[in-house]
């Protein structure tokens, strides 16, 4: 896989179907008379109409605005606003009206507070639990900065699955994930199993971004290692001209080769594909993971 940029045509694997419809539309209209942010239109998601034509969003709280400034990722960078009291109220309400049974919560990184923003995580999980208690809560977290008093505040708010995208492999973190640190990341999912072990631990890694299979490979172990039970693995799309280009498109066959390898690695629940993200069909994934469990 090579550190150069690839031609911006994009593959035939890679041609995806608008899914723009009444659904869709009706859904972004709930999101959008509740004044809510999703990460599926703040990080141009390419499965945006998909996901909403099926009424489920990823939900982003604590703002659109992030303060640091990854690479890869095209939510907007800077000064943040003010945390939304209504935020939690607000989540509540949409997935009463989107009648979702599986909620994904992400939020910007919020390095600016104390809290990285924690307490806004558990005040949106309490208020979920509370009204839909049979609701599968998925937080999709920053890594607080490694702080263990803010994973804490989050993990004991009671989500079933702590999702932490490590997003790459270690070599590439100073260029694709300047303010984060590759093994801080993973000691956050194994904090989490290590003293929350009913919680799931989820990741996700992207390809495509100049890492060889090797260094794929070791990022596998030490997911592994870091007690990571479900795993995401997708193609990066350059979301702008101002984020780092893609090295490489990964054709589908390497895609469930990588599956295949990280099944035998001992991960839970796999997702690999060209256009798997972190939360996509994150219901699906989080069901077929029970599934296995079973057999
Ligand atoms: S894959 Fe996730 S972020 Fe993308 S549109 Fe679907 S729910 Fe949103």
């Amino acid at each position: 896989m090579s550190l150069n940029a690839v031609s911006t045509r994009l593959p035939p694997w890679l041609i995806k179907k608008i899914h723009r419809n009444e659904v869709s539309l009706g859904t972004k209209e709930i999101l959008k008379s509740l004044d809510l942010n999703t990460v599926c239109e703040s990080a141009r998601c390419p499965n945006m109409w998909e996901c909403f034509s099926k009424r489920r969003a990823t939900f982003m709280i604590l703002g659109n605005i992030c303060t640091r400034n990854c690479a890869f990722c095209s939510v907007k960078k800077g000064l943040p606003s003010h945390v939304k009291k209504s935020e939690p109220s607000n989540i509540t309400e949409a997935v009463g009206r989107l009648n979702l049974k599986h909620v994904v919560i992400t939020s910007v990184t919020r390095d600016d507070l104390k809290d990285g923003g924690a307490s806004q995580f558990a005040r949106t999980v309490y208020e979920l639990k509370k009204e839909y208690s049979d609701v599968v809560v998925e937080v999709l977290t920053p890594d607080f900065r490694g702080n263990a008093d803010c994973i804490k505040i989050v993990a004991e708010s009671g989500p079933d699955i702590f999702n932490h995208n490590i997003e790459t492999v270690n070599k590439l973190y100073k260029r694709v994930r300047p303010q984060a640190d590759y093994y801080r990341s993973l000691n956050l999912l194994k904090f989490i199993k290590d003293n929350y072990p009913a919680i799931y631990t989820k990741s996700g890694l992207m390809v495509g971004l100049g890492e060889n299979r090797d260094e794929l490979e070791a990022a596998l172990d030490d997911l592994i290692t870091h007690s990571c039970d479900i795993l995401t693995i997708g193609q990066y799309l350059s979301p702008s001209r101002t984020n780092i280009p893609v090295a490489e498109y990964v054709h589908p066959d390497e895609f469930k080769r990588l599956e295949k390898v990280a099944f035998e690695k001992g991960f839970l629940y796999v997702m690999s594909g060209p256009f798997v993200r972190s939360s996509y069909n994150a219901d699906q994934v989080f069901n077929k993971k029970c599934d296995k469990e079973e057999v």
